[in-house]
């Protein structure tokens, strides 16, 4: 009988089990910290190991709980129509070098794959990017001519692809990759344990002072290399990581489907949805399980969550006939002024931090890239990438500058936008068991949700730097619109930048 899915989790958590890590109790010393165990912090923790250092690897929630987990997971250096704004924003030779050092993550995933025998659903094919309405075929056959001056391996087809939907033209990325990240992921775990990478999980970074990490339980972490792996860095220095990303939120949608795309393609649309479609291995299903990915947005711009999700689902039946919608949910990722990744020295002042983030929705190549560079930067080896990476290169165009500018400006509109909405009193308040809302508490605001007769009341500004939250009432939680953070309905953190809990007290009324 085909298995029952839970739907608020991700395909790839449902079909692997990890393991699992007790939390630090002690104060410690170790070579290398690496804090957060997504695909970044898991891959730096088993190339350092590898090199002899003394690893240690904290997570604040479990392994692979953060946005890995919600990952398409195409593992291409075709990221949308790049190239061309590439060579225009900083030349032939940068563009060019961008793309390989993601052939170089493709191929260094495919290495680590073999050399290990991890069965993670690896395969190589193409990379496509689609066009559907005939406007868009110029964009494409521009972006088809940087190819050739690059010397990227491609070709445009106009509408040669069998794909099982109408198509104008499809430019063609050679060689390119997709997996099973979380299969991937625990099989270099398993090597990265078996070297001796200790790891500690519901262990939370809350703050460094020189070279020691303090834990949200008050524990020491003495360090000689500070790896920073938590998605939005969990340290600052003086607002440049805060005011250098957008948040871009991205929907996620697993069906199964009598039509699914050709084998041996990955596809996204050169359209306003920004559709990713990758077939998925699943053998829980009898029918063929397709992902797709789209609808992305900044986060603060007001969109419902579930009429997004019912948006998607949509978009993914014009382009296959589906049947079950097994998955749905909502993932964040951090998009960059120059759509390059920012990964190395964490700030000018310290040789021994590191941080890699900022990936613009291309975490695979760029998380097993960062693992490369930093183990090059520790080590003392040069590394191709670093400049061209590094999280201080010069901000040189405007398009650059203005983000440092609007990002703020973004935060105080959706602030100002949230203050001046008004709410009902808190002590008025009538809500369903599995609610939550925003309630007016004399002049200031509160987070309420509604558990049977346990109401929780929470503060309803972010612990990082005071925003108000608005409920996501499909995931039950209090979302940060500036930087976002996220905080379950009872006020516990599950995603940072933030690292401190909401103030919450439970009223019950039984
Ligand atoms: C919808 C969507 C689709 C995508 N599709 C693709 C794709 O097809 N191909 C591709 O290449 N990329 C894709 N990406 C991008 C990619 O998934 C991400 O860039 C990547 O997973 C980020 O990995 P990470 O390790 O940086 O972060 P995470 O996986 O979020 O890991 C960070 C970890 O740090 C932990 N943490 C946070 N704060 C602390 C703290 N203070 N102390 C301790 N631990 C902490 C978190 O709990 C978390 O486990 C997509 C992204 C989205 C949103």
């Amino acid at each position: 009988m085909d298995k029952e899915p839970d739907v608020k989790m991700s395909f790839w958590r449902d079909s692997v089990e990890l393991p699992q890590f007790t939390k630090l109790d002690e104060d410690i010393d170790t070579e290398v910290v690496v804090v957060g165990a997504g695909i970044v912090g898991i891959m730096n923790a088993y190339q350092l190991v590898l090199k002899g250092y003394d690893v240690t690897l904290i997570e604040g929630d479990e392994i692979l709980s953060g946005t890995t987990k919600n990952t398409t997971a195409r593992i291409t250096a075709q990221q949308g129509a790049l190239y061309g704004q590439l060579s225009k924003q900083m030349g032939e030779e940068k563009a060019r070098h961008y793309y390989d050092s993601q052939m170089e993550a493709i191929n260094e995933i495919e290495r680590l794959v073999a050399k290990h025998e991890i069965d993670c659903d690896f395969k190589r094919l193409n990379s496509v990017i689609y066009a559907v309405y005939e406007d868009s075929i110029k964009d494409l056959e521009k972006e088809a001519d940087v190819y050739k001056s690059l010397g990227i391996d491609g070709y445009l087809s106009k509408g040669e692809l069998k794909l099982p939907f109408g198509t104008v033209a499809e430019l063609v990325m050679k060689n390119q990759a997709e997996f099973h990240p979380l299969k991937f992921l625990k099989g270099i775990l398993g090597i990265a344990t078996d070297s001796g990478v200790k790891v500690y999980e519901h262990t939370r970074a809350k703050s460094v002072e020189d070279d020691t990490l303090f834990t949200a339980d008050g524990n020491k972490i003495n360090f000689k290399n500070l790896v920073i792996a938590t998605h939005f860095p969990f340290l600052d220095l003086e607002g440049f990581y805060f005011n250098s990303f957008k948040i871009s939120y991205g929907y996620g949608l697993v069906v199964t489907s009598t039509t699914p795309p050709p084998d041996d393609v990955s596809l996204s649309g050169h359209d306003g949805a920004g559709l990713s479609i990758r077939n998925i291995v699943n053998p829980d299903r009898s029918a063929a399980t397709v992902l797709f990915g789209g609808l992305g947005h900044m986060s603060y711009e007001d969109k419902d969550m579930n009429r997004q999700i019912e948006t998607l689902k949509l978009y993914a039946d014009q382009k296959t006939i589906n049947e079950d919608v097994l998955y749905s949910y909502r993932a964040q990722d951090l998009m960059t002024a120059d759509s390059l990744p920012f990964i190395g020295k964490f700030d000018k002042q310290h040789d021994n931090r590191f941080v890699a983030t900022g990936f613009n929705k291309f975490g695979m190549t760029n998380g097993v890239l960062s693992s490369m560079v930093i183990r090059d930067l520790i080590t003392g080896n040069d590394n191709d990438y670093k400049g061209l990476l590094d999280p201080h290169r010069k901000k040189s165009t405007f398009q650059q500058l203005k983000q440092q500018i609007t990002n703020p400006l973004h935060v105080i509109e959706s602030e100002t936008k949230h203050m001046t909405e008004s709410h009902t009193d808190i002590d008025n308040l009538e809500i369903d068991s599995g609610q939550g809302t925003v309630a007016s508490d004399g002049v200031g605001k509160k987070g309420v949700y509604r558990d049977d007769d346990d109401y929780y009341v929470v503060s309803n500004r972010c612990t990082h730097m005071g925003c108000s939250l608005g409920w996501n009432g499909e995931d039950k939680t209090w979302d940060c619109p500036c930087h976002g953070s996220r905080f379950n309905y009872d006020g516990k953190v599950i995603e940072g930048p933030a690292v401190d809990d909401l103030d919450v007290e439970i009223k019950s009324f039984e």
